[in-house]
């Protein structure tokens, strides 16, 4: 093989059409049912796969018989693992295999009995609106949103609209992280609410108008039974931190950074005694497997910049979230590991590789990670960096970053902003990991766009309001070419006007005749609003469009150069197209500015 051959062995084209020029995903071959299902090819050095899952850590008075697991006599099984372990199949599980087409119902089984897929679905959550997802390695990448009322801002029904809303935006799962307001009947509405599944972490409740030092055994069960009772599907319990790691956080820039984690530190050290989550471990199992709510085992020892990244306390901490993954499968229950935080791009591949070792291949959830720390305000495009790397090589979910992180409480519009950069980063890595059918998606928006079929370019868009308002902004006529480059320099149209090339020929993407460009929706405007550029006035008379000035009313535009040639349509570019300015003007001459046509 000569140096520039092409590594033809990776995974097939993740488009399930298998269009276009590209070779592949390089990423390796996928395995599933196995330690390297959807897997970046490793990088010299890194930690392999564990050679055990789930199956190597059963429960006590579970006897292998001919090969097949037997329960104890009077076994129920009620967690989706224990139903994975006795063969069956749930019918979350088929729901999951209709929503990732690429699994069928028995892999879905096979990949929870393995422990290295969740279905977090508590029964209670199930008897309401629950829409069962997954997450795992074998599944498509999956989207985290946080929410929650704090002592100072938001409230029940500001909630329930940010659910509405991360819903809107492709919200996998929320995280309800109330810290003030009614707690309980806050909580209750969203379970109610949501179509996708809620985690909490549960350490906050515990010490609502209480001290942490006052936190005992009865709190701690107390409080999860109640959750668990309301539907919760999944809990971050901080049972990793140990006394023992508390000193090697004690050299970092910024300490401990978790909540959970910096309370619990604060009982240890006022006690004297050991981490009691860590010491109830096995009481809390007995209670999450009663509603099969899913562990989260929190990293309160995560890094909060880049220089405490990889450390020996995140490492220990790791360590320990290990050994509780076996306990937790042992007692049945069903877990995913939570991961940093803040973490230099070069050492991302060896933060998810070391969890996949240590931890059996149990999913592995990471919040970003951030990839520098001098953003602030930017936060959401700092962290969703390092999660399309996070999520290549080998994380299952990522949990959003919005642009208020580390500045305040997110807003409507900051919840919308998170979404969208962690959907990107979770279809990017989807599309290089080779996820059969990832990349249709993608493969159909570039058909549209080499058709310069903006319509449907929009309809494709995963924000299409705020593609079209942008459109829009700069030349509101639907032509065959947009103001970025202009008619002459249309490379796309002149692609498109090529016979030997199949550009903008696709079937059911090119247009029989010009669309007529509707007027901007109302949302639209409010989009141009909030960027600043127009001023008010103009924002609304661009909504009312300018396509009686080159005739787009009746039929095609006549700066379309399917109406006319190439030397018409270049004069009657300058003539007609008006750009819109971005200076505001004074109110009283963008009255006479030549929109309307
Ligand atoms: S004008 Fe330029 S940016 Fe616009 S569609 Fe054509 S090639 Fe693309």
């Amino acid at each position: 093989m000569n140096d520039r051959t092409l590594p033809l062995h990776g995974a097939p084209n993740p488009s399930s059409l298998q269009e276009g020029t590209s070779p592949g995903s390089f990423a390796l071959r996928p395995q599933i049912g196995g330690a390297l299902t959807f897997s970046s090819p490793d990088t010299p050095g890194m930690p392999p796969p564990s050679e055990k899952t789930a199956w190597d850590f059963m429960p006590a008075d579970w006897k292998q018989v001919e090969g097949r697991w037997i329960a104890p006599e009077g076994f129920e099984a009620i967690t989706q693992l224990e139903h994975a372990r006795l063969g069956r199949i749930t019918p979350e599980m088929r729901r999951i295999a209709e929503r990732e087409p690429h699994l069928d119902a028995a892999a879905v089984r096979d990949e929870v009995a393995a422990g290295r897929l969740i279905i977090p679905a508590n029964r209670v959550h199930l008897g309401y609106q629950l829409d069962p997802t997954c997450i795992g390695r074998a599944g498509r990448t999956k989207v985290n949103a946080n929410m929650g009322a704090s002592p100072i801002s938001s409230g029940t029904d500001a909630e329930i609209e940010k659910l509405r809303w991360a819903e809107r935006w492709g919200a996998d799962t929320v995280m309800d992280l109330s810290t003030g307001g009614d707690l309980d009947a806050c909580r209750d509405a969203i379970i109610r609410a949501s179509r996708v599944p809620i985690g909490t972490v549960p350490i906050y409740s515990m010490i609502l108008d209480r001290k942490i030092e006052e936190l005992s055994p009865e709190i701690i069960l107390a409080e999860l039974e109640s959750q668990a009772r309301q539907g919760v599907d999944y809990f971050t319990i901080h049972a990793g931190v140990l006394r023992d790691h508390i000193p090697l956080a004690a050299k970092r820039l910024i300490g401990i950074v978790s909540r959970g984690g910096s309370l619990l530190a604060k009982w240890m050290i006022h006690h004297g005694l050991e981490n009691p989550m860590y010491t109830l471990f096995d009481e809390i199992c007995a209670v999450m497997r009663r509603y099969d709510v899913s562990f989260s085992l929190g990293d309160g020892l995560r890094p909060g910049g880049l220089a405490d990244a990889t450390d020996e306390a995140q490492l220990a901490e790791l360590r320990t979230l290990a050994e509780l993954t076996e306990r937790a499968w042992r007692n049945g229950c069903q877990v995913m590991v939570e991961g940093p935080g803040h973490v230099p791009f070069d050492q991302i591949e060896y933060n998810m590789k070391l969890q996949r070792s240590l931890c059996h291949g149990a999913p592995f959830y990471v919040l970003g990670p951030i990839v520098t720390d001098v953003f602030p305000g930017y936060d959401h495009i700092t962290s969703s960096i390092g999660a399309t790397a996070a999520a290549y090589h080998g994380a299952a979910m990522l949990c959003y970053v919005t642009p208020k992180e580390h500045v305040g409480l997110p807003k409507k519009e900051d919840v919308k902003q998170g979404c969208v950069a962690y959907k990107i980063a979770a279809h990017a890595a989807d599309v290089a990991l080779g996820i059969p059918g990832t990349r249709d998606w993608d493969d159909s928006l570039t058909k549209a766009r080499a058709a310069l079929n903006w319509e449907r370019h929009f309809e494709l868009a995963f924000d299409g309001d705020t593609a079209r308002a942008l459109h829009d902004e700069d030349l509101d006529v639907d032509t065959d070419f947009c103001a970025m480059c202009g008619h002459d320099w249309c490379s796309v149209r002149i692609s498109k006007e090529i016979l030997e090339l199949s550009s903008g020929k696709a079937e059911g993407f090119a247009r029989g005749s010009v669309k007529r460009s509707e007027p901007l929706t109302p949302t639209q405007q409010q989009i141009l609003e909030a960027r600043g550029n127009l001023s008010t006035e103009e924002v609304h008379r661009l909504a009312s469009k300018t396509r009686f000035a080159v005739g787009a009313h009746e039929t095609k535009g006549i700066c379309h150069s399917d109406a006319r040639g190439a030397d018409d349509a270049q004069r009657i570019q300058e003539q007609h197209l008006v750009q819109i300015s971005t200076d505001p003007l004074p109110k009283s001459k963008a009255e006479s500015r030549p929109l309307e046509g």
